[in-house]
């Protein structure tokens, strides 16, 4: 019994000590680190110690008393030395801990040197290799070999790098990007020189038609404002209120700030077509055709999510390039009404088409289960026929989206289906 009393004691102390050994020891650690900065600092002229030299100084000063500690150990007697032990341990601790700080801020510092922030650009670090492009801070050439020089990978501005911390325009992806961001459907008037002060509308500059070509103004069909030729480089891109209006692919003249603008948006799908402009769909063609697919493509997508088949084919990643159309029939981006009004995206639009139907009509059991039998038909050939929400030549219930012949539903005039349960309602009612 006392033998058990006298080793929880015996327990209780050897805790205890230990705990405030250790504590001890921590103040003994940190008062050495703290004395190797103060030595460090009396030391420089300057008094300035970065975090990382502060590191690197805390661990030196542990290493050296870690060696002095590994020399005395030897020549005392003592078996097993308590407290050297401990601080050897905590000093140890504290080297890694120093070790992982500093790996910590080299990679942060590491990716400052990659990325360099400014106005909203995130300029990163070019090769030296490839044309030497313009500057367009200072309008220099950038001689790739022997300068460095970032491009913003957002806008795709680029820049010398002594140029980096004073670009003045904001990155136009920070505007474009912003939720509330529209493309203005009105085509822009020019307003006149005189409107702007014979002045630059981007940074300024002096404008007239009879100096020297640096003070040359150039027109923006954007904004319908002019700019120098630092701001205006005579970018052509076409302007999304010509194709709202005019279905016009036309690429017109446009300064910096708007080919970089337009060059962000050109893939956002931001252009509700239908609402601005629903007449250009009974006009062109092209759009008519893609509307009409994107609509269908919205029912398929229906049968594709409820059949494993599809999953499994992944068969919705032919719109990949699309990813909107998945979702509804209303927004276009400005690439996707260029495309049409050059006529491209139809065609690939309508393989899509293709793949979709084969697959719900010819080659899926389970989609082609989910097909409907016109009920109006007077023919048994009629009646056998599957027939799916996008077949040419069919009608919808409006109120069940049941499918039909259009003929037929044409004939009845009415859907069998809402007038059974019509009738089935009357008899509930009178009941
Ligand atoms: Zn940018
Ligand atoms: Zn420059
Ligand atoms: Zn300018
Ligand atoms: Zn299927
Ligand atoms: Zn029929
Ligand atoms: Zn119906």
């Amino acid at each position: 019994m006392a033998a058990n009393d006298d080793e929880t004691n015996e327990h209780s102390r050897k805790d205890s000590t230990s705990y405030s050994m250790f504590s001890d020891d921590q103040i003994l650690v940190d008062a050495l680190i703290s004395q190797a900065l103060e030595d460090k600092i009396d030391d420089s002229p300057n008094r300035g110690v970065d975090r990382l030299e502060q590191i690197n100084i805390a661990i030196a000063a542990c290493k050296e008393k870690l060696r002095e500690f590994s020399l005395q150990a030897t020549p005392v007697g003592t078996p097993t030395d308590d407290s050297g032990h401990s601080i050897k341990k905590l000093l140890v601790d504290k080297i890694v801990d120093l070790g992982l700080e500093k790996q910590n801020l080299q990679d942060a510092q590491e990716d400052c040197v990659e990325m360099k922030k400014c106005n909203g650009h995130t300029f990163v670090l070019q090769s030296a290799r490839g044309r030497n492009p313009c500057c367009e801070v200072c309008m220099g050439t950038i001689w790739r070999l022997v300068q460095y020089w970032r491009r913003c990978r957002a806008c795709g501005m680029r820049v010398h790098e002594k140029c980096a911390e004073d670009v003045r325009r904001v990155c136009a992806a920070v505007i474009g990007l912003q939720s509330d961001f529209h493309f203005s459907n009105k085509i822009c008037a020019e307003v006149g020189l005189l409107h702007q002060n014979y002045k630059c509308a981007e940074c300024e500059h002096p404008l007239s038609y009879d100096s020297g070509p640096s003070d040359e103004p150039r027109l923006c069909e954007l904004t319908g404002l002019y700019y120098c030729p630092s701001c205006h480089w005579n970018d052509e891109w076409p302007i999304p209120a010509r194709l709202i209006h005019n279905m016009d692919p036309t690429p017109y003249p446009v300064c910096r700030a708007s080919k970089q603008l337009l060059s962000v948006t050109q893939h956002k799908p931001l252009i509700a077509m239908l609402d601005t402009n629903p007449r250009m769909f009974a006009l062109h063609s092209g759009l008519k055709k893609v509307q009409r697919f994107r609509k269908d493509f919205l029912i398929m997508k229906c049968y594709f999510i409820s059949c494993k088949n599809a999953r499994s084919l992944r068969i919705l990643q032919y719109l990949r390039q699309h990813q909107h159309f998945v979702e509804d029939a209303k927004l276009y981006t400005l690439d996707e009404l260029k495309e049409i009004a050059l006529g491209g995206l139809c065609r690939e639009l309508e393989d899509i088409h293709t793949v979709f139907r084969r697959h719900i009509e010819d080659e899926c059991e389970t989609c082609r289960g989910n097909g409907f039998y016109c009920e109006l038909c007077a023919t048994d050939a009629g009646r056998n026929q599957i027939l799916f929400p996008f077949t040419d030549g069919i009608s919808m219930c409006k109120k069940c989206y049941f499918v039909f012949h259009k003929a037929c539903y044409e004939k009845a005039q009415s859907c069998p289906r809402c007038e059974r349960r019509e009738k089935r309602e009357r008899h509930r009612s009178k009941d």
